[in-house]
């Protein structure tokens, strides 16, 4: 069976490896299809990594597919990193559409490990949060240094474990240390 490209449509996959994988690649838009097989996922690491490309076209990332096994649309789960972008996945054989790069943000993302917790919106959610968490500690660590935000993190670690109303104290004690 001829597998079409999700996003070109017109055009079919090659094998990706060489080999007799389900493991395929387009040669025009450059995208890769994923089988879903964790026992694969290092040798596709290898294969994916050696494309140097970080951001991928926003025309084709904007585009939905079909499955290339022929079962239909992809189900699409925004990433959500600095700068968005859609991974497409089918919901009966659960491979996962790459176009060309997006394997390459993921890893940069650490988000290679989370593959199929992306089309879990609770997931989705938790990630943001904790992104931007991130963001605003790395804010901090610029304005104030490293050592005294690990400071302001050793004190609400001791408090936080403390009963009212020695907490509520300790913070207006805080407060007051800072007029
Ligand atoms: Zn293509
Ligand atoms: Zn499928």
């Amino acid at each position: 069976m001829t597998a079409r490209c999700p996003k070109c449509r017109d055009v079919d996959l090659e094998s990706a490896d060489g080999r007799a994988s389900r493991l395929r690649r387009c040669g025009k838009c450059g995208g890769t299809w994923f089988p879903q097989d964790e026992a694969r996922l290092e040798a596709v690491a290898g294969l994916l990594s050696q494309d140097s490309t970080i951001r991928p076209a926003s025309a084709v990332d904007q585009k939905t597919g079909l499955c290339p096994e022929g079962h239909g649309i992809l189900i699409r789960a925004q990433v959500e990193v600095e700068d968005p972008f859609h991974l497409e996945r089918c919901a009966t054989c659960h491979g996962i559409w790459f176009d060309k790069g997006e394997w390459n943000r993921l890893a940069q993302s650490h988000l290679l490990e989370h593959l199929d917790r992306l089309w879990d919106p609770a997931w989705r959610f938790r990630f943001k949060r904790t992104e931007a968490e991130q963001d605003r500690r790395t804010r901090l660590v610029k304005g104030l240094s490293e050592p005294i935000v690990e400071m302001i993190e050793t004190l609400a670690t001791a408090l936080r474990e403390r009963e009212e109303p020695l907490k509520g104290e300790a913070i207006a004690y805080l407060e007051d240390q800072l007029r």
